[in-house]
């Protein structure tokens, strides 16, 4: 299990990383999705010791990082952005490079050979680097990570520059390591985590924006229900304005058929609650509706929003306003 705890990098007076804490269970696959800069490879550096923190501490099945470094480090499994590859070596003298300096104890040739076989390497296995398309250097690179069987296995942008197919292959095979080892996996693709992982956490500029499931991030993201009405524009507004299902109303359209997005109230469901108070009030009050269709912001929404400075703000503001009003009510 890994614990990353409050941990801050200061390059000058710049914050790489701000504040940054979060777990990982074994036998899950977490996804560290974020945008270019986010700070993905700065954290995964200092996880895995390659460089130190300006604050804070991380802890590998409750080793620090910091205070033991060496016995933190056997427990782990990198492969950084560029794998340390030496291209002038055969695949199998690289692996037994990596299995003499990791001191593996054990059957070498059976241990690699049951690697190379988790990786799909096994026809390589004489093959120089250097002649490896960039699929396999990924996949050596990840066998390297995977000798000596640590129990965390952190890998950064391991589909970078792959195509579909083998973008596909790495996803599934880190899918499969995740049901043993607690596995985390940069990307700055959201399809990527969407597939392969147990839970999301979202980085933006050196700070954690969310973490949840992919369903769970869905089901907080912004819900809203299009409408379209007939009729005097002003009666259909205060309507809205009154309902206490409906958090907000958005104007799209005014005219002949006057459209609004209206916004949940917490609590409030799209599919049931929300359209028959609309569709009551309305006909109470004579109100003709025309159509109504919920709208769900998808998973890619919710990271531009999440990654987009202003959107960011916004929402926090929005919340904030909203616990001022929640606590004037009490
Ligand atoms: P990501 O992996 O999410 O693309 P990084 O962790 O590589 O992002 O970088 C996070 C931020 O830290 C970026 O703004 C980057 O420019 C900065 N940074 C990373 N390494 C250094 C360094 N050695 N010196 C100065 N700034 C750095
Ligand atoms: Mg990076």
């Amino acid at each position: 299990m890994i614990s990353v705890k409050n941990i801050s990098k200061k390059y000058g007076n710049h914050y790489a990383l701000n504040d940054i804490s979060f777990e990982a269970e074994a036998g899950e696959v977490l996804g560290f999705l974020g945008p270019n800069g986010a700070g993905k490879s700065t954290t995964m550096n200092i996880i895995t010791g390659y460089i130190g923190c300006s604050e804070g501490d991380a802890f590998i099945d409750g080793v620090s990082v910091t205070k033991e470094p060496l016995k933190a480090k056997s427990k782990i499994g990198y492969l950084p952005e560029q794998p340390p590859l030496y291209p002038d070596m055969t695949v199998s003298e690289y692996l037994e490079f990596v299995f003499a300096l990791k001191r593996v104890k054990g059957s070498r040739a059976q241990i690699l050979s049951e690697i190379m076989r988790k990786v799909r390497i096994t026809d390589m296995f004489h093959r120089l680097i250097k002649n490896l398309s960039k699929g396999y250097k990924q996949r050596v690179g990840l066998a390297a990570a995977m000798v000596g069987d640590p129990s965390v296995l952190i890998l950064d942008e391991p589909t970078a520059g792959l195509d579909p197919r083998q973008i596909v292959e790495i996803r599934s095979l880190i899918k499969n390591l995740g049901r043993d080892k607690t596995v985390i996996f940069s990307t700055h693709i959201l399809s990527e985590v969407q597939s392969a992982c147990d839970r999301i956490i979202i980085i933006n500029e050196g700070k954690i924006v969310a973490a949840d499931t992919a369903a769970g991030l869905e089901e907080r993201a912004a819900q809203t229900i299009n409408i379209a009405a007939l009729g005097d524009f002003e009666k259909a507004e205060s309507i809205l304005k009154d309902l206490p299902e409906a958090s907000a109303a958005e104007v799209t359209e005014r005219g002949e058929v006057n459209r609004f997005s209206i916004t949940a109230t917490a609590g409030v469901d799209l599919d049931i609650q929300l359209p028959s108070a609309i569709f009551n009030a309305f006909s109470e009050a004579g109100v003709t509706l025309v159509s109504m269709s919920p709208s769900r912001q998808s998973l890619e929404e919710i990271f531009m929003d999440l990654t987009t400075k202003g959107t960011v703000t916004e929402t926090i503001t929005k919340a904030a306003t909203e616990e001022i009003k929640d606590d004037g009510n009490l």
